[in-house]
């Protein structure tokens, strides 16, 4: 409970009208996308750098924790206020400053919501690749902060190969520039990147420079589906392996597509028992060569029925699928856990047998999707907590999962973040040096700990279901 005087300091920065500490807002401002729950204080919608740099002053001098939020999409707690306090939300500074068509560069509020950013600068013949599946409602701050994935990610990259500068409030409240809109700079530490993938534990993001590529001429969108779960994973090595890299090669299995079924209208033939989405772009020639060269090369491997979009709505169809996903898993089981490990593409075919097999031991489901085409699988563990024993098991798996992907050579997350739920699990994958010197670069920016404390870096953090 923040003292009447600090909530009087806090309307005077930001003004009254965008503060609030009604319970049915901070009920609103009280999770993300994982199923954990910590009521703000109080919460507030600054409009530009200069209050948020004030905020932070104050907050330094008051020792108040502050925790930046987007759209709250998260999967990883990253903007959840563990430790009460204040929720700063970016969304009135949502303006797209400027689209330099020359350079092809955009400058952009950190509160723009992805998919809007997408289509301003495809209107103008441009292209911003980074495509998480929460597109339509994540901000490009949040996609910074966590260094955002999708699916066209396997082609294009992740957004951090896109953010070229920033402008960023530190923990202390000075407002500071890096990078710039040049395609080249190395003058200094790269802090760019130092403030990319950092989930608002070492800066305030509050405007984006954004390198920008020409829209692609043309795609083509597949739906194939395999009748083995081990066809569709090694069809994916297989077209790497071909040197084609498209656009996206996102996976489904079973399970998944048991729910798509459910929760839409598309038909799914009943032994398909995995599915790829594939697609290529670039200018039509090329894109017919690519797709019928992939088809060639993925048929032996127990390929049962293909669809190939014949217009952008049946390619928009087929992304539906794979949107709807995360929402319709939840037919399964109530509880689900969704991590992110990623392996070595090639040993795609190793993880899913691993995963599966750590399904069987415990007996619960495990249901698999994600960016295939970069190793990025989405393992989601489903339970139903009230049935006694099972988020015990669950626990368990998720180690074994995590273990698993270290085991060849992978990493816990790709792109969801650590937040407080992966906090825990960070000793099986950094060495103890490398935290320590993480917690140096902390300690230093932020030595009262008040930006967003208790994400990614935790002592002594019990393991568990969040
Ligand atoms: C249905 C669904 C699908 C998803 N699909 C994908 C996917 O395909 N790929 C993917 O990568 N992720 C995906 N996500 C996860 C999530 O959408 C991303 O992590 C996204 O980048 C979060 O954006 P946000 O605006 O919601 O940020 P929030 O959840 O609000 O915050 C995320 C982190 O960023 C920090 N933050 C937010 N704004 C700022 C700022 N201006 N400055 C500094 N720090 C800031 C927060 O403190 C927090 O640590 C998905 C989530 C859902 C619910």
């Amino acid at each position: 409970m923040l003292a009447k005087r600090v909530i009087r300091l806090i309307e005077d920065i930001v003004g009254a009208e965008n503060v609030t500490s009604a319970a049915s807002d901070m009920l609103c401002y009280s999770y993300d996308a994982t199923q954990q729950k910590f009521l703000p204080d109080v919460v507030i919608f600054p409009e530009n750098a200069e209050q948020i740099s004030l905020i932070m002053k104050m907050a330094n001098v008051e020792n108040i924790p502050v925790f930046p939020r987007g759209a709250g999409s998260g999967f990883s707690g990253g903007s959840l206020p563990i430790k009460g306090g204040v929720v700063l939300v970016t969304s009135r500074m949502d303006r797209i400053l400027k689209i330099d068509e020359e350079n092809l560069v955009a400058t952009v509020q950190p509160g723009v919501v992805t998919e809007q950013f997408q289509q301003a600068v495809e209107k103008v013949g441009l292209f911003y690749p980074p495509d998480p599946a929460s597109l339509k409602f994540s901000t490009l701050g949040g996609n910074a902060a966590e260094c955002a994935g999708g699916p066209r990610c396997v082609k294009y990259g992740v957004t951090k190969d896109y953010i070229i500068g920033l402008e960023v409030v530190t923990p202390q409240g000075d407002i500071i520039k890096t990078g710039g809109a040049t395609m080249k700079g190395v003058v200094g530490y790269d802090l760019t990147k130092l403030m990319v993938g950092c989930e608002g534990t070492l800066g305030i993001i509050t405007k984006l420079t954004i390198k920008l590529l020409p829209l692609p001429e043309a795609k083509k969108t597949m739906l194939v589906m395999f009748d083995s779960i081990d066809g569709a994973a090694r069809a994916v090595s297989a077209i790497i392996r071909g040197k084609i890299i498209p656009t996206t090669l996102e996976f489904m299995d079973s399970a998944t597509i048991e729910c798509v079924r459910k929760a839409t209208d598309l038909e799914l033939p009943e032994q398909a028992q995995a599915v790829l989405i594939i697609e290529v772009d670039g200018d039509s020639d090329m894109i017919e060569k690519q797709a019928k060269r992939i088809l060639e090369i993925i048929q032996p491997l127990g390929v049962v029925a293909t669809q190939i979009a014949t217009t952008p709505e049946e390619s928009e169809d087929i992304w539906k699928v794979r949107r709807s996903v995360s929402a319709s898993l939840r037919n399964v089981n109530p509880d689900k856990f969704n991590e992110d490990i990623c392996v070595p593409r090639s040993r795609v075919p190793d993880m899913i047998r691993k995963v599966n097999a750590i399904a069987e031991k415990y007996q619960i489901p495990i249901v698999n999707f994600g960016h295939a085409g970069d190793g990025n699988i989405h393992v989601n563990i489903m339970i139903d907590k009230n049935v006694t024993g099972q988020s015990e098991k669950a626990e368990h798996a998720i180690e074994e999962v995590f273990a698993g992907a270290l085991e060849l050579g992978g990493t816990m997350s790709g792109e969801h973040g650590v937040g407080n739920t992966k906090a825990p699990y960070i000793p099986m994958e950094l060495d103890p040096a490398a935290v320590a010197y993480m917690k140096t670069i902390k300690q230093a920016l932020d030595p009262k700990n008040v930006l967003n404390p208790g994400k990614i870096l935790l002592e002594n953090a019990p393991k568990g279901l969040e």
